[in-house]
């Protein structure tokens, strides 16, 4: 459940660190200790700040690590409108190497995107039309936090043609 909100509160900030902005080294971080739903969005420098006593190499580990050195996975979802996870994914599928990332395989990349975001938004959406069924006494409001998107979006998702039956 962190794992989820965590990364529903990176999706929300863009993949940007939310006190400077930075969109390298993403990681979420508990602004009140132990409460999973005060996240706040920091880079590994901002976050170390947070954590005086913490190496700031463990924030910056291999983990956090660009995939390329020329082309972050963060910039390139952001690009893209998914997830650094969902670009690093693809790129292992698609045999993708680390070090420098070419123009033809940021290419491969983007295709793959456009197809595989469509997709993805498709079933996403059906989740939202459920969830909505599901849970008829949430706001708009609350549906979206629960996906990471605004209610007014949900709302649409939920009154296009296809989806009398929500509501
Ligand atoms: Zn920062
Ligand atoms: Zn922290």
């Amino acid at each position: 459940m962190i794992n989820l909100l965590a990364r529903t509160a990176k999706a929300n900030a863009k993949y940007m660190c939310q006190e400077c902005n930075s969109m390298e080294f993403i990681q979420a971080h508990h602004n009140t200790p132990g409460d999973d739903n005060d996240l706040v969005v920091l880079c590994a420098l901002c976050h170390s700040r947070r954590h005086p006593s913490i190496p700031i190499g463990l924030f910056t580990n291999k983990t956090h690590q660009p995939y390329w050195q020329n082309k972050s996975a963060g910039a390139l979802g952001r690009e893209l409108g998914i997830q650094p996870q969902t670009i690093i994914l693809r790129a292992k599928r698609l045999k993708i190497q680390k070090g420098d990332l070419s123009i033809k395989d940021e290419q491969r990349l983007k295709e793959r995107g456009k197809y595989g975001g469509q997709t993805r938004k498709l079933a996403r959406n059906e989740q939202v039309r459920r969830y909505k069924q599901e849970h008829p006494e949430l706001s708009w409001k609350e549906i979206g936090q629960a996906f990471g998107i605004s209610g007014s979006r949900v709302w649409r998702i939920c009154h296009d043609g296809r989806s009398s039956k929500c509501q």
